[in-house]
């Protein structure tokens, strides 16, 4: 047996598109086969059938109406998949044996640009990778946006994920599977494999774009060219959105590594991955989608050129300060739709004339918030309003040419405005004549047969037809009528004057169609060519929408502006966290002052009770220098800061909510990490380091970390939260390190919680006055206390007392001293001093020189 012409012609077409799902065009339906057929029947919910197709077995087979695509595509994408849409190709009229067909277009998750299903607030990335001999070359584009960026990194997995965790892409392009099965392990994205050789050389990515800023090569290039020739592969058409090439610089922004953004909720919470309770849900009051878009990529790449940051910070207060500015631009913007997706839309040649018409909308309010910023004569926004481009020609051709209710269809007409061409004019007199010509010929025939329910009707299939009734057969004219189509009761007849109306109705209407798309695909052609224009004041109203969210949120939440001294010290007043204050009654949270500096007090030990705050202070502290680097107000009665290169935070493994995976492995790496890569002008937050293990272990390796950042890092800010009150012992010993604790206030029997940061350090941790608000039974509470004490005189580790039976009261009131004292001797004959490194010999030697000290 052999297969049909038309299986022959899909496999030979299925061959090239392995890797993608493909929608076959079949009249109204895209159809798909075999092993396609079950996964969409499958994903989609659709019914599974089959189809001949020369076999001896049936296809299986699946199809959807081809004006319901979208939804399904949009369903499939999501998931994860690709789809190539194959399309006939030559008009079948002219077709010798089957209608020739091919793929126009390949749909992916990282190149998609359907609004119903892209994030309005957010890109949406594709990257390519490739290795160079010690460093990855790294591309990014958003193809919704005609963004593209590229960059070089060091060859190492962390770096890699710290990019990737900027941008999110959907979707990788390696050049070489091993990075590809990595990327695809650790980040669940769809993973490409192309040769770099097969992409488009260096020369062509040159020709590619209009402007370039920053130099690229080599690696980098090989990105670039990757990507290009990836979505030329899958757009099957230029790509004349991408008109600009940004290389960036990792080290030009604040670097902030994956676990940092994860811990300080920038824009998704731990806890359910959502906005809510995220700084980005605190600070978005932007009022368009390329603002939106814009603010997180502030919030991505913070800034830390002291100059470049007061830039934004002086806009913000600009119209911080000027309430009546802050409203109007507000209200100026609200109208302002997504212009830099429908500009892609347009190069991409896939717009509508209903977007169109909402481009001509929007451009139409640019005039006013242009003449808004003419109101600040200095600075960022006097820049911006000098090179706004308010692009009144394009304003002026669309608000000519496109109908205010366009359709979304682009084919079936009703989208030129009246007046505008000619032609168009004419053919929509003799369709609206027509309709009048037809009602003439209606009542003349009514007239002439006597037959008073005659009626002129049109259907699809027949056209233009005369209805007679099943009883006014009989009065039917002999000869002039010719019978056309039979009903139950009528009969249907057509003219040779009535057929000769319809050709020409007919005919009108066609070419009003066919004449309308061309008209449209002009105007949209003209329009392409000014991209680059369009673009730019996309960015500019992007920019604008970011100052007025942050002056709005500033005002809102009564936030001050930052200033920065440059002498490497941190002066907080009431510092506030942004999105704890946020989630509270008004008034319910407790600010804290907060002083660092590079040398007398580089290092804050935090003590207290579990659920006091330490962990809010500090990351309150991070949030204010990071949103004071993107330009954003702090939430603050007045901040002294100093830029910071990097923020580094880390949770201790048993305190990371995100759990599962963590281990205190992950916890230690994660401390080598900032290790390696901190400086004198970081910030470091450690969150409970040392917890993920014994307590003896976890102990000392706090310690000698503590011990090693002043020693290594001279200068790095540090603030370390821990439950270890032993280590409030180092203040004094190590220079740079201060004791705080947060205050809490024994009420009877219980505490108190008062959110206050003192300083001086905690020497009890309340674990169990804790427990008892948690609610945990009182027999329970007494027994903890008891034991408690007992592990107290004896050494940690030994589990023994935990064994007996509750104590009785006498025991209790054992010298404390005695015990002590026994213990730490104890604690020296078992040591196992021939089997210590020299390093563990060092800080078992301190550690009982400090717990000496403490003895007497
Ligand atoms: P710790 O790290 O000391 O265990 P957290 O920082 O996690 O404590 O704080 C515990 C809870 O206390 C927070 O979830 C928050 O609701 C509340 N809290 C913390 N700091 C403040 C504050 N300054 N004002 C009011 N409530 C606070
Ligand atoms: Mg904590």
């Amino acid at each position: 047996m052999a297969l049909t012409p038309m299986m022959q012609q899909y496999f030979t077409i299925k061959e090239n598109y392995q890797d993608c799902i493909l929608f076959y065009r079949l009249g109204d339906f895209y159809e798909m086969f075999f092993d396609d057929a079950e996964l969409a029947s499958k994903e989609l919910e659709l019914v599974l059938t089959g189809r001949d197709c020369g076999l001896e077995e049936r296809a299986p087979m699946c199809g959807i109406p081809y004006h319901a695509a979208s939804g399904y595509i949009g369903k499939l994408i999501q998931k994860g998949y690709k789809v190539a849409i194959c399309e006939q190709v030559e008009d079948p009229k002219e077709a010798k044996g089957i209608v020739k067909r091919d793929v126009i277009k390949i749909i992916t998750p990282g190149t998609f640009l359907d609004d119903n299903f892209l994030d309005k607030g957010s890109n949406n990335y594709i990257m390519a990778v490739t290795a160079g001999k010690d460093r990855y070359g790294l591309a990014f584009c958003d193809i919704s946006t005609g963004e593209f960026q590229g960059t070089v990194i060091p060859l190492t997995s962390t770096a890699l994920d710290n990019e990737l965790s900027k941008f999110m892409p959907k979707e990788v392009v390696v050049s070489e599977d091993s990075t590809g099965d990595e990327l695809a392990q650790r980040w669940k994205v769809l993973v490409n494999v192309r040769s770099v050789e097969e992409a488009v050389d260096s020369g062509n990515v040159q020709s590619y774009f209009k402007s370039f800023s920053g130099g690229y090569n080599g690696v980098v290039a090989s990105a670039c060219s990757l990507l290009l020739s990836y979505l030329e592969e899958t757009q099957k058409t230029a790509l004349s959105n991408l008109t600009h090439l940004e290389i960036y610089n990792t080290e030009d922004a604040m670097a902030l590594d994956l676990n940092t953004r994860k811990n300080l909720e920038l824009m998704e919470n731990i806890v359910d991955k959502t906005r809510r309770g995220t700084l980005l849900w605190v600070l978005d009051e932007s009022r368009t989608t390329m603002g939106a878009r814009n603010l997180r990529r502030w919030m991505e790449a913070p800034l830390i050129n002291r100059e470049l940051i007061m830039r934004r910070l002086d806009a913000v207060d600009a119209i911080y300060s000027n309430l009546n500015l802050l409203e109007d631009l507000r209200e100026a913007l609200v109208g302002v739709y997504d212009i830099e997706r429908i500009v892609s839309k347009i190069a991409l040649k896939s717009v509508n004339p209903k977007e169109m018409i909402t481009l001509r909308n929007s451009l139409s309010k640019l005039p006013a918030v242009k003449e808004l910023l003419a109101l600040v004569n200095y600075g960022e926004l006097s820049r911006l309003h000098k090179k706004m481009d308010v692009l009144e020609d394009i304003h002026t051709l669309l608000d000519a040419s496109i109908r205010t209710d366009a359709p979304m269809t682009m084919k079936e007409g009703e989208i030129i405005k009246d007046g505008y061409h000619r032609e168009v004019d004419e053919l929509r007199d003799i369709r609206h004549n027509g309709k009048r010509w037809i009602a003439e010929l209606e009542q003349k025939e009514k007239e002439f047969t006597g037959i008073k329910s005659l009626k002129i009707g049109f259907n699809k299939v027949f056209g233009y037809y005369i209805e007679i009734s099943k009883s006014n057969y009989s009065n039917i004219p002999e000869g002039r009528y010719v019978r056309k189509q039979t009903l139950a009761n009528a009969e249907r007849y057509i003219t040779q004057e009535l057929k000769e109306m319809e050709d020409k109705i007919l005919g009108a209407e066609e070419k009003l169609n066919d004449l309308e798309y061309r008209l449209f695909a002009e105007i949209r052609d003209t329009i392409e060519v000014h991209v680059e224009r369009l673009k730019n004041t996309a960015r500019i109203i992007a920019d604008i929408d970011c100052y007025q969210a942050l002056a709005k949120v500033a005002r809102d939440q009564g936030y001050v502006k930052p200033e920065f001294t440059g002498d490497g010290s941190i002066r907080i007043r009431e510092g506030r966290h942004p999105v704890v204050e946020k989630m509270m009654q008004k008034g319910e949270f407790v600010s804290n002052d907060l002083t660092m500096d590079q040398k007398g007090e580089s290092f804050l030990i935090i003590t207290g009770p579990n659920m006091a705050g330490k962990s809010t202070y500090m990351r309150q502290t991070a949030l204010i220098c990071l949103m004071a680097q993107i330009g954003s107000f702090v939430p603050a009665k007045k901040a002294e800061l100093s830029v910071c290169d990097r923020i580094f935070t880390r949770i201790g493994a048993s305190d990371d909510l995100a759990g599962g995976k963590s281990t205190f492995m992950v916890e230690m790496s994660e401390v080598s990490d900032i290790l390696l890569h901190a400086t004198g002008q970081s910030l470091i937050i450690l969150d409970e380091v040392g917890r993920g293990t014994s307590t003896y272990d976890g102990l000392s390796i706090a310690w000698a970390v503590i011990e090693y950042i002043l020693k290594e890092i001279p200068g790095a800010k540090t603030l370390f939260a821990t439950h270890y009150h032993e280590l409030t012992a180092l203040e004094g010993q190590l220079p740079g390190v201060k004791n705080y604790s947060v205050l809490v206030r024994e009420v009877g029997k219980s505490i108190a919680f008062l959110r206050k940061i003192v300083p001086g350090g905690a020497d009890e941790s309340y674990g169990i006055e804790v427990a008892r608000l948690a609610g945990l039974p009182k027999e329970l509470l007494q027994r903890a206390k008891e034991i408690l004490l007992r592990l107290e005189k004896k050494d940690h580790r030994t589990a023994e007392p935990v064994l007996e039976k509750p104590a009785k009261k006498g025991d209790l009131q054992l010298g404390l001293f005695d015990f002590e004292k026994e213990s730490f001797l104890e604690k020296i004959q078992t040591l196992d001093v021939l089997n210590m490194t020299p390093m563990e010999a060092m800080m078992t030697l301190h550690q009982l020189h400090a717990e000496a000290k403490e003895l007497n």
